[in-house]
């Protein structure tokens, strides 16, 4: 029987999201996982039953083969559930060469990107959004919220050109991966003609309201409305929050009273929270104990704060990164996120949330053993929770969606040092990526 037919049979292999260091056997039926079974160290193939059992190296890229395997060896290899980047802007990926940004500055980046919006043809919009969701899943990730700017000062035609062209690279890649489109509704305009926009824009499959009421001339007004919205259709909100070096922007404190007043407590997210790591410690707490009360979710997003916050410092350079040790003391839901994938925000990444993960480790000095787990989950099971994934995980009886790598353990993911990757999600093979470096230096 082959894949195809939803059954699958793994052995040897380990499950990191699980804190017992074991080697694991897997079996599948119809698309669900029916036995995930600690082995009690290695497993020859013989023994457990197969004659032929298929390691992923030899595979290359030949996602038949794996399809068609009657037993999959990882052989210690690493699975994962499908990574989720709760945090991305498919819209701007690769517009770097359309739009450079000299200075580095966040203001900068948003200035030039806004003038350069309506000259960007829908086509052209979907081309760079497929290719960035295409090499999301390539790199492991199968379930993606990405944010949409809706320019609509520039006119209705050009704010949903933005919109038909996510919807059509949804619709092309639906049956291979899960995407949600977060609005950034605009604060800029007349406010009636936006307020219909964004009703438009949802009732043609726009799934959740954000923003960035930070830099808007009345912060407390733009959320108050974003709200209004959000409960008005029944959607989350999922706002950009003090992307800012100012200790002084503390917005967040205003989403969190938001949330309570229209009962979100849960469905609501704050991402970035800069400002978070440039106030003192005493009303850091404050707003921390703030984001506790109201059950906000969060999101850091490392490689794009470290490049453009704290430009204008001098000597100890603020590094932009929210306070993510003290979040995830907090017990605050706490994911990691890509953001920007080479557009004048941050003119590099690859849309690898292991590269990611490995970001936020050096951003917040997380090395040791639970760490790395923990930078795991902020890539996987906390965004699942953010973005309301059903049935997410390893775990018997939920559907198959992971990702299997050959790294031996997490440190040599995290490290890059093997960049295989085998996708499996929506009931097939999705993706191959095969590093043949990496497996050429653990045979020598
Ligand atoms: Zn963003």
């Amino acid at each position: 029987m082959s894949a195809s037919a939803g059954r699958m049979h793994f052995i040897n292999v380990r499950l990191p999201l699980r804190e017992d260091n074991q080697w694991y056997e897997l079996k599948a039926e119809g698309g669900k996982w029916i036995s995930i079974r600690q082995q009690g160290g290695f497993l020859d193939a013989a023994v457990a039953g197969v004659t032929r059992a298929l390691v992923p190296a030899l595979a290359g890229t030949d996602l038949k083969k794996l399809d068609e395997a009657e037993c999959i060896d990882l052989q210690g290899g690493i699975m994962l559930p499908g990574l989720v980047d709760c945090h991305m802007h498919l819209d701007k990926a690769f517009s770097l060469e359309q739009v450079s940004n000299i200075s580095g500055t966040l203001q900068e980046a948003i200035e030039n990107y806004s003038q350069a919006v309506p000259d960007f043809s829908k086509e052209q919009l979907a081309v760079r959004m497929l290719a960035a969701a295409r090499l999301a899943l390539s790199y492991g990730t199968t379930t993606i919220r990405s944010h949409l700017d809706f320019p609509v000062h520039f006119g209705k035609e050009v704010a949903f050109r933005t919109i038909a062209a996510a919807l059509e690279v949804r619709e092309k890649l639906s049956g291979r991966m899960k995407i949600q489109y977060s609005l950034m509704v605009p604060f800029r305009g007349d406010q009636r003609v936006v307020d219909e926009a964004v009703a438009e824009a949802l009732r043609m499959g726009i799934d959740v309201l954000g923003g960035a009421p930070h830099l808007a001339a009345d912060p407390e007004g733009e959320i108050s409305r974003i709200f209004r919205l959000a409960e008005q259709y029944g959607v989350p909100v999922d706002l950009h929050a003090d992307e800012s070096d100012d200790p002084g922007k503390r917005t967040v404190l205003n989403i969190a009273e938001h949330t309570i007043r229209y009962g979100y407590q849960g469905r609501v997210t704050a991402g970035h929270l800069c400002s978070l790591s440039a106030m003192d410690e005493k009303d850091a707490q404050v707003v921390i104990t703030k984001m506790k009360e109201a059950c906000l979710n969060a999101v850091t997003l490392p490689a794009v704060n470290l490049y453009l916050q704290g430009r204008e410092d001098r000597g100890l350079v603020r590094r932009g990164t929210t306070r993510i040790r003290e979040l995830l003391a907090a017990d605050i839901p706490l994911a990691a996120a890509s953001d920007n994938i080479q557009d004048p925000f941050h003119p590099f990444g690859r849309a690898d949330l292991t590269q990611i993960a490995q970001i936020t480790s050096y951003a917040a000095h997380m090395g040791g053993v639970e760490d790395l787990r923990q930078l795991l989950r902020m890539i996987t099971d906390i965004p699942a929770g953010i973005v309301g994934s059903e049935g997410y995980g390893i775990q018997e009886g939920n559907a198959c969606d992971f990702v299997v790598t050959d790294a031996a353990d997490v440190t040599q993911l995290l490290s890059g040092t093997s960049m295989s990757r085998w996708v499996y999600t929506c009931g097939g093979w999705q993706s191959g990526l095969y590093a043949a470096h990496a497996y050429a230096m653990d045979k020598q």
